[in-house]
């Protein structure tokens, strides 16, 4: 193995990585703390790690330091000559993807890039020679080994997200079809104030609403631990939180579009009872509440998961 990798700072310093506001960039230099949260994300065993936003590096070198194999999406291409020297350092173990977390299918790259869990049960002799032979087909930059189907492989993602694409991003992973996706954990940081609103029941009224619908529908979300902005660089203006997803394999049945149409008019209008705001469906709001068993003046804040969904599938039976 190389020297040792050079301090987080003199990296920042030396590729002049000035954190931008426009791309969330507020980075972690402290490793008691990159290593709590690599931690978090643990054991990694055969669990391949889709990391959005290695930034310069910092989480990245602690999820890697713990033995975790990673892919690296990241936007800004000033910070790739820093995240080289840490995958030449730990050769074969870090994909890079130079990309927008935003417009990547993130289990399509674990397709791509993580290789099959080996499993003596399942793998067969056929099977067994067919991965040795693969080996002239390995990625050059990673030494992964491309490959086709994810039924055995194992992910996670873990990430200090950019806060002005976090939420979007969680949407559109939970969200995704087929569900359960490859993940089978997700450990993120958001700011304080979007973990409550992931890990809201209708008992915490003012933060329940759609985001909490969605992720409450397919996966259990809880909060790990806060962090505090002093903790980062720059500075934000408000304490983040490291929370961890943990996807439910068999949630009600509904369509993820439908629980968006009527989660986005009935939490539109969150003050209104439901045969008024579930009208912006272009509806029969009445006959939607009927047919998902809801009191018609109920508010949005007094319906749960079961509801929502019951709701959803009403408007996709109409
Ligand atoms: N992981 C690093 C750390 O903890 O120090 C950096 C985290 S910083 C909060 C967010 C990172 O996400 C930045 O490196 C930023 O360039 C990157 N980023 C922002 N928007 C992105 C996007 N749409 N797709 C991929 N990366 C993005």
């Amino acid at each position: 193995m190389a020297d040792a990798l050079p301090p987080l700072r003199e990296v920042v310093a030396r590729y002049g990585l000035d954190a931008k506001r426009s791309l969330g960039q507020n980075f972690l230099f402290d490793l008691n703390l990159t290593a709590r949260i690599a931690r978090a994300a643990g054991p990694f065993d055969d669990t391949t790690i889709v990391e959005i936003g290695p930034g310069p590096g910092g989480l990245t070198r602690a999820l890697l330091e713990q033995g975790a194999r990673v892919i690296a999406v990241e936007r800004d291409p000033r910070c790739l000559p820093a995240l080289a020297e840490i995958a030449a350092y730990y050769p074969g173990r870090l994909t890079i993807i130079e990309g927008d977390a935003l417009e990547m299918d993130v289990a399509a790259l674990v397709r791509s890039y993580a290789p099959v869990v080996p499993d003596a049960r399942e793998m067969s002799d056929r099977e067994s020679s067919a991965k040795s032979d693969s080996a002239v087909a390995m990625d050059s930059r990673s030494g992964l080994r491309p490959v086709g189907n994810d039924s055995r492989r194992s992910a996670r993602i873990c990430a200090n997200l950019p806060y002005n694409v976090a939420t979007a991003l969680l949407t559109k992973w939970i969200a995704a079809e087929p569900w359960p996706s490859v993940f089978d954990r997700y450990v993120l940081m958001f700011q304080r104030e979007v973990a409550l609103r992931i890990v809201a029941t209708p008992k915490e009224r003012a933060d329940y609403g759609r985001l909490a619908v969605l992720c409450g529908w397919r996966t259990k979300a809880r909060i790990l631990f806060d962090v505090s902005p002093a903790a980062f660089t720059p500075p934000p203006k408000v304490t983040s939180s490291v929370i961890e997803l943990t996807p439910n394999p068999k949630p009600l049945h509904c369509d993820p579009r439908a629980l968006a149409r009527v989660t986005q008019a009935a939490f539109g209008q969150r003050r209104k009872m439901l045969r008024q705001s579930l009208k912006s469906l272009g509806v029969d709001a009445s006959a939607l509440l009927a047919a998902a068993g809801i009191d018609e003046t109920k508010r949005a804040e007094e319906i749960d998961v079961a509801g929502f969904v019951a709701l959803a599938n009403a408007l996709s039976a109409q």
